[in-house]
């Protein structure tokens, strides 16, 4: 009598402390175990992979003035601290509510967004797409830029676009006739070919399959301080500071995801 009473003691307590340590780090368990189900190709997408309940906002990995004279310090400041904080910030406060999908990666959600709940989906798509255009951003420029394409990225733009020469203007005029906000970007489509296009607003290229090499942002927060209307000129500074063996590496990358 007395030790079946002490026997359910016992379980309760038990019960007790596995249902509070639950709560104190659900994410935790959650994460790693989607994170199991993951494809390796998608483990493999550079810089924007994250396997965390929240998304982070990726700190810059040069100085606010290092662009300089193309993109100036107190542009990248309000790009990076204020713009792209806020795309996270909304990001996590939708998907909050719904922990099934915290597990994912900001690609996992881009490509399945339509299996999102019905009621963030257009947040997500804004502000995660946000969040993945701009982590792709960031990583894809530097101070010290090598100039013109490396590696295996070199030759296949002379086979898809002719020369390094034929790309920049097609991007730049993608970048030009993006009318209001958007992006320009280098693409791989679903047959392994580069391709140019543009996107309005946030939208990612991975909605529709594409999978982003290189993106410039042509929302006028990216560059009004210094350029004005002049968006031209901004694209054609842009030149100089992308780090083309990280676009390289996004290239390689590209490749894995169109294999799979
Ligand atoms: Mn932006």
């Amino acid at each position: 009598m007395y030790s079946k009473k002490l026997y359910g003691f016992i379980f309760l307590v038990g019960l007790s402390i596995f249902l509070m340590l639950e709560n104190l780090y659900p994410h935790t368990s959650m994460a790693s175990s989607l994170e199991n189900n993951k494809t390796p190709i998608l483990s493999q997408a550079t810089v924007v992979a994250q396997n965390t309940s929240d998304f982070v906002l990726p700190p810059l990995t040069y100085d606010y003035d290092a662009l300089e004279p193309y993109i100036d310090s107190q542009t990248m400041t309000f790009h990076h601290d204020k713009h792209h904080a806020g795309y996270v910030k909304n990001l996590n406060e939708a998907i909050s509510p719904y922990p099934e999908f915290q597990g994912q990666t900001i690609e996992e959600l881009l490509l399945n967004i339509d299996t999102l709940p019905e009621d963030i989906q257009t947040t997500v798509r804004n502000n995660g797409g946000g969040h993945s255009n701009h982590s792709i951003f960031w990583s894809i420029m530097t101070p010290d830029s090598e100039g013109e394409p490396t590696g295996e990225l070199a030759s296949t733009i002379s086979r898809d676009f002719g020369d390094f020469a034929a790309l920049k203007e097609e991007f730049n005029t993608a970048g030009k006739k993006q009318f209001g906000s958007g992006w320009a970007w280098l693409v791989m489509n679903d047959e392994g070919k580069l391709e140019i296009i543009n996107t309005p607003n946030q939208d990612s290229p991975l909605l529709e399959g594409k999978y982003p090499i290189m993106g410039n942002d042509v929302w006028e927060h990216a560059y009004y301080l210094k350029y004005q209307n002049k968006r031209g000129d901004y694209l054609d500074a842009w030149w100089n500071v992308i780090n083309w063996s990280e676009v390289n590496q996004r290239f390689l990358a590209a490749q894995d995801f169109i294999d799979q």
